[in-house]
């Protein structure tokens, strides 16, 4: 797998995923940062994910930002649930076009 950016040949990193009992096969470029997951194996981590009960499910509405970007926020709930905070690096990944994959690090 070549990065895309940068055309350099990306790592093959196993990684965990909450909740999901395969590790997701990632490719990440030790050049540019680009990170991306292998298709495969995380749509299967993600029906793994679909079948454990889910821990916290809240409706939520996009908001509109500047610059015809848009948002959304972390609740206070999901946020002390998951112990986020300000200023903290996350990954999102898009498997496929019903899903947005945030992965917050450990
Ligand atoms: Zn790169």
């Amino acid at each position: 797998m070549i990065c895309p950016k940068c055309k350099k040949v990306m790592e093959k990193v196993k990684v965990k995923i909450q909740d999901a009992n395969s590790p997701v096969t990632s490719y990440q470029c030790g050049k540019c940062g680009y990170f991306d997951f292998e298709e495969k194996s995380i749509k299967k981590a993600i029906n793994e994910i679909r079948e454990k009960e889910t821990l916290l499910r809240i409706k939520q509405k996009i908001v509109k930002l500047s610059h015809n970007r848009l948002g959304m926020y972390f609740n206070r709930d999901v946020a002390r649930c998951l112990g986020l905070n300000s200023g903290r690096e996350i990954y999102v990944s898009v498997p496929d076009k019903h899903h947005i994959l945030v992965d917050i690090g450990k």
